[in-house]
């Protein structure tokens, strides 16, 4: 998607350790007009499908995975990265955080995964593929079909889309990082 390449290069600030911030419109301000145009392109792949939910994790893929399910009109599930009090019954999985660089166990409630569920995954980043991991994981347990993966930036230069792509999961980035240079602050992406 050339507008998201466009904005990365614009508004985007690459971070020491391969870390790239869009806090102006993906991570903590938000842009819901831009948001929802990249929620279209995934609509649009995977309409056909047959999706019956979205899920994602908490907290920066929620407001892509909102608008993604407004246009399927289906229920948006969030995984919680820490237990509490008002969670109860839920399937669990153990993620690797790649920008706090420590583990989380990532929880959903069982009630709202239902078995023959066909589950769109949308996050914003793929790095590692922890995060995506740990959901196909709890999606497993739940008896869930996994019609695909929708991700703003994917980080190529980084094992995730490898690993999901190979186990034959359609995986639909926006846009592909090839390379990141922190001196030069300068970006190139996956054509
Ligand atoms: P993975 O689990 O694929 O290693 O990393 C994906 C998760 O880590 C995403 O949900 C995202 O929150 C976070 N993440 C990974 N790399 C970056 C990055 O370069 N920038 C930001 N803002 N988040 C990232």
């Amino acid at each position: 998607m050339e507008k998201i390449e466009q904005e990365i290069k614009l508004r985007g600030k690459i971070l020491p350790g391969n870390v790239l911030k869009v806090n102006s419109f993906l991570n903590h301000q938000l842009d819901p007009l831009f948001l929802n145009e990249m929620a279209l392109e995934w609509y649009k792949v995977f309409k056909d499908k047959n999706v019956t939910k979205i899920v994602t994790i908490e907290a920066s893929g929620i407001a892509l995975a909102v608008l993604v399910g407004l246009l399927f009109k289906v229920d948006v599930v969030f995984a919680k990265k820490s237990s509490s009090f008002n969670l109860s019954n839920c399937y669990n999985s153990k993620i690797y955080s790649y920008t706090k660089g420590k583990y989380f166990d990532i929880l959903i409630e069982k009630e709202f995964l239902k078995e023959g569920d066909n589950v769109l995954i949308i996050d914003d980043f793929l790095a590692n593929g922890s995060a995506s991991l740990g959901l196909i994981d709890i999606l497993n347990q739940a008896s869930c079909n996994l019609v695909g993966i929708g991700i703003a930036i994917e980080k190529g230069f980084q094992e995730g889309g490898n690993i999901l792509r190979e186990k034959g999961i359609q995986v639909e980035s926006l846009a592909i990082i090839e390379s990141m240079d922190y001196d030069k602050q300068e970006i190139t992406f996956r054509k």
